[in-house]
């Protein structure tokens, strides 16, 4: 048995995470838990199957399985609240015990969704969490769990004392822009030829008060763009409900997302 053959099947793996034996054991788990909701069951059973990193798993994580809850943040992405963990996330597979070895006293973000009315739309958000999830992006989904008074589905967060958390938060990532970013000016037309099905962040200021830090906060962007980082500034929009005016940002898959939480940290800390 070579060092880079798992223990449990002897496959070549990565000497950390073997995807074949790891889905059985997730899959032999999935008559003991339920969310009480298919597709929720279904979207986290996804995830076991075909995570090839533990850190790509999310779980059903029962409400009794946090204590020491509190509001921590409130606004229009929803509410926001500290938790412990009692179980901890996952981290290997215990051969000897035949369960999951995990990490201890894990402190979480439990994010609320007070402002979506339709079931799809919260699987919908979750689905983005995870796509835009990288290795280095250090906001950790770790599973759902539901409030047991309102019965809504939370997303159970990495909590983070910086501003990470916060500002991630605020991102509502949710739209295509209909017609698209300016590419050039169409001279027989008359008029910008544009990119078409561009996928855009929105992010909107709660927090701020005052105008003229929407203003200050908009300059900075603008300011701390180069034509390496590719979190591109498309334009401001406006929040038909609350008016508060919304920054229209590229919609990054990959590691982009932290260079944008780091321009972050630097300017607002
Ligand atoms: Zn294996």
């Amino acid at each position: 048995m070579s060092s880079y053959a798992c223990p449990e099947c002897n496959q070549e793996w990565n000497g950390y995470w073997c995807k074949p034996c790891n889905s059985k054991h997730f899959q032999n788990d999935f008559n003991n838990w339920t969310s009480g909701n298919d597709k929720t069951d279904k979207f986290i059973q996804d995830t076991q199957l075909n995570a090839d990193k533990g850190w790509k798993v999310i779980e059903w994580i029962p409400y009794d399985r946090f204590k020491d809850v509190k509001q921590i943040g409130k606004g229009g992405f929803g509410t926001i609240y500290y938790a412990r963990w009692i179980d901890g996330s996952i981290r290997e597979w215990n051969i000897e015990y035949q369960r999951w070895r995990r990490y201890h006293k894990v402190e979480v973000a439990l994010k609320k969704f007070d402002n979506f009315v339709n079931f799809n739309d919260v699987l919908n958000e979750m689905s983005i969490h995870l796509k835009a999830r990288t290795e280095y992006v250090s906001i950790k989904f770790y599973g759902i769990t539901q409030d047991p008074e309102t019965h809504s589905y939370m997303m159970v967060l990495l909590y983070a004392k910086d501003g990470n958390l916060r500002e991630y938060l605020k991102i509502n990532i949710i739209n295509w822009w209909i017609d698209g970013s300016i590419r050039e000016w169409n001279i027989e037309y008359q008029r910008w030829r544009r990119y078409h099905k561009v996928e855009v962040a929105l992010k909107k200021f709660d927090n701020f008060v005052n105008f003229n830090d929407v203003l200050n906060e908009m300059s900075i962007h603008l300011k701390a763009r180069t034509e390496y980082v590719s979190i591109k500034f498309y334009g401001i929009t406006q929040d038909p409900e609350t008016h508060s005016y919304m920054m229209v940002l590229l919609y990054a898959k990959d590691g982009n997302l932290r260079e944008y939480l780091k321009i972050n940290i630097i300017n607002w800390s």
